[in-house]
C-alpha cells in the first residue's frame, strides 16, 4: 500500500502519457499529468453513492446516482472505474449498454445532450473491491483489520476509481452523499457529516452528507468497529465551534487520544494563520492497517496504527494532513502538475506548528531543509515536476522553502495575509501554480514574481533570505 504526505519515488513505472490526444478532441492544459483519467466533456455535481458492503465476503454492491453538466454536446459520457463489473446503467432515465475500455466506462447518450445541458447516470456495480494499480503503487479501496472485516480508501492520487465511477479529475468537485448498508455491529465512516442511521433486520444503513464540494481522490469510506472520540475546537477566524470526530481501534484508544489530542490547538492555530476552516466538521480516523503515510481524505484524514505510539512522534503529520484541508482540498489543484501547491504548504504547516510549539523555528527547519536539497543539487523544477515526481521530496521541502523565502521577504503580517487571501480567493475551487504567483504578486509589495519564479520554475536552488525576526 502506498500513500500521501511524503512519497518515494516510484521508479521506472509505467505513466499515462503526459500530452495524450484527447480522445474528446477537447483542448487541455498543456502536458496534463495522468491524461488517462478523468474527462473534460462534462463536469459533476453530485455523486449519490448507494452502497452493500458484505465485509465477510469482501462484495461490494453499489448504485452510483451522478449529476453532471456537459461542457459540450455529447454523444458518450466517459467515466473511470476499476476491477468492478457494471450490470445496469441509464442516462437521464433511459437504460443504456455500457462499454468498457480498461478503466474506462464508456455509456453510450441515446440523445446527444448539448452543451450546457444538465443530465443524469444512474451505475449499478459491484465486485471484490481493492487497490488498483497506478504509477505509485495499489492505491484505493483496501481492507484492513486482521480478520480483514474493516475496509478503507486513501486514493490519491489516482485510486478513487477503485470504489465509485467517477469523473477522475483533481479538479472536477462535487456533492456527496454516501448511504452505506453494512451487517449490524459494523460501523461506517466517511466524508461530512453522518445524517442517519438506520437499523433494517440484521443489517443498518448509515448515510453521510458533504457538501464539499470535493473531488473524487479525496472521497472516502471506513467500515470496522472503531472507538470514537469527539473533540470541540475554536474557529479563531469566525469564533464558532466545529466539532471534531476521531475514530481508532478500540486497543489503540488511550494512545490516539493523546497522539491526536492537540488538533484543538491546531485548529486554533491554523484558523488565525490560514482563515476560517472551511468544512463542517474534521476526524483523524485510524484504520487497523500500517500505512506508509497518511492521506488528507476531506473532514476525514487517515493514519495508519502504526502512526499511533503514545508518544507523538507522529504529530507532525497530524499537522500535515490537518493543513491540507485549506490548501489541497478546500482549494484544490488544477492538475496534478500543481502539486507543490498542496505539499509545499502541508509542509509549511508543518515547520509553523514545530514554531508554534517552541520547538525549532520555521526557519531553523527551512535552512536544514535548504542544506539537504543543496547537497542533491535541488534541481527539481517544482512548478512541474513530471508525473512521476509528484511525491518527490524536493516538491515538499523546495515547496516549503519557497513559503518561507516569501515570508522572510515580506514579513509576517503581509505573508499571513497573502496565505488567508489565497485560500478565501480559491475556496472550494481549483487553481494553479499560476494564479498562485499571480495573486501573490497583486497581494505582496515588491513584486515577488521574479522571486517565485526562481523558486518555481529554475532547476538551480534560489538562496534562502537571511533570517529576520519573527513577530508570530
Ligand atoms: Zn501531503
Amino acid at each position: 500500500m502506498t500513500w500521501c504526505s511524503r512519497r518515494a519515488l516510484v521508479r521506472g513505472a509505467a505513466l499515462a502519457p503526459l500530452a495524450a490526444v484527447a480522445a474528446d478532441g477537447l483542448p487541455r492544459p498543456a502536458r496534463r499529468y495522468f491524461a488517462g483519467h478523468g474527462s473534460y466533456e462534462y463536469r459533476t455535481l453530485a455523486y449519490d453513492l448507494h452502497l452493500d458492503y458484505d465485509p465477510a465476503a469482501g462484495r461490494l454492491r453499489g448504485r452510483a446516482h451522478i449529476r453532471a453538466v456537459a461542457e459540450r454536446t455529447l454523444r458518450q459520457v466517459r467515466l473511470d472505474l476499476a476491477r468492478l463489473s457494471v450490470d445496469e446503467a441509464l442516462v437521464d432515465g433511459t437504460a443504456v449498454r455500457p462499454g468498457r475500455k480498461g478503466h474506462k466506462l464508456l455509456l453510450p447518450v441515446p440523445r446527444h445532450i448539448p452543451a450546457g445541458a444538465p443530465f443524469t447516470l444512474e451505475i449499478g456495480y459491484g465486485g471484490r473491491p481493492g487497490p488498483v494499480r497506478t504509477p505509485f503503487g495499489q492505491i484505493g479501496w483496501d481492507r484492513t483489520g486482521d480478520g480483514h472485516d474493516g475496509t478503507m480508501v486513501a486514493a490519491q492520487p489516482l485510486g478513487a476509481p477503485s470504489w465509485f465511477p467517477c469523473n477522475d479529475r483533481p479538479d472536477d468537485k462535487a456533492e456527496f452523499t454516501f448511504r452505506v448498508t453494512v451487517p449490524r455491529g459494523h460501523q461506517v465512516l466517511a466524508n461530512g457529516a453522518l445524517l442517519e442511521r438506520r437499523e433494517s433486520g440484521a443489517t443498518e444503513c448509515w448515510t453521510y452528507h458533504h457538501r464539499g464540494p470535493m473531488a473524487p481522490y479525496l472521497a472516502a469510506l471506513y467500515t470496522g468497529r472503531f472507538a470514537h472520540e469527539t473533540w470541540q475546537a475554536r474557529d479563531s477566524a469566525t469564533g464558532r465551534t466545529v466539532t471534531g470526530r476521531n475514530a481508532c481501534p478500540v486497543r489503540l484508544s488511550d494512545l490516539a487520544r493523546h497522539d491526536l489530542g492537540r488538533q484543538p490547538e491546531m485548529f486554533e492555530a491554523f484558523t488565525r494563520w490560514f482563515g476560517p476552516y472551511p468544512f463542517e466538521t474534521y476526524g483523524a480516523i485510524v484504520v487497523d492497517a500500517d500505512l506508509d503515510q497518511p492521506v488528507e481524505n476531506q473532514t476525514a484524514s487517515v493514519f495508519g496504527r502504526n502512526h499511533i505510539d503514545g508518544e507523538r512522534t507522529w504529530e507532525t503529520l497530524v499537522a500535515h494532513e490537518l493543513v491540507h484541508q485549506w490548501y489541497g482540498n478546500s482549494v484544490g489543484l488544477r492538475d496534478w502538475r500543481d502539486i507543490w501547491l498542496n505539499e509545499g504548504f502541508a509542509t509549511y504547516g508543518e515547520w509553523l506548528w514545530s514554531e508554534h510549539l517552541g520547538e525549532d523555528s520555521a526557519d531553523t527547519i527551512a535552512r536544514a531543509a535548504w542544506n539537504t536539497l543543496a547537497r542533491r543539487g535541488g534541481g527539481l523544477r517544482i512548478a512541474d515536476p513530471g508525473p512521476d515526481r509528484i511525491f518527490d521530496d524536493r516538491v515538499y521541502d523546495r515547496g516549503a522553502c519557497t513559503l518561507h523565502a516569501l515570508r522572510l521577504t515580506t514579513g509576517d503580517d503581509r505573508f499571513f495575509a497573502m496565505l488567508r487571501g489565497w485560500h478565501d480567493t480559491h475556496r472550494g475551487r481549483s487553481a494553479d501554480t499560476a494564479a498562485f504567483v499571480a495573486h501573490a504578486d497583486r497581494t505582496m509589495p515588491g513584486a515577488v514574481a521574479p522571486l517565485l519564479h526562481a523558486w518555481l520554475y529554475d532547476t538551480r536552488l534560489p538562496p534562502l533570505p537571511p533570517p529576520v525576526p519573527r513577530s508570530t
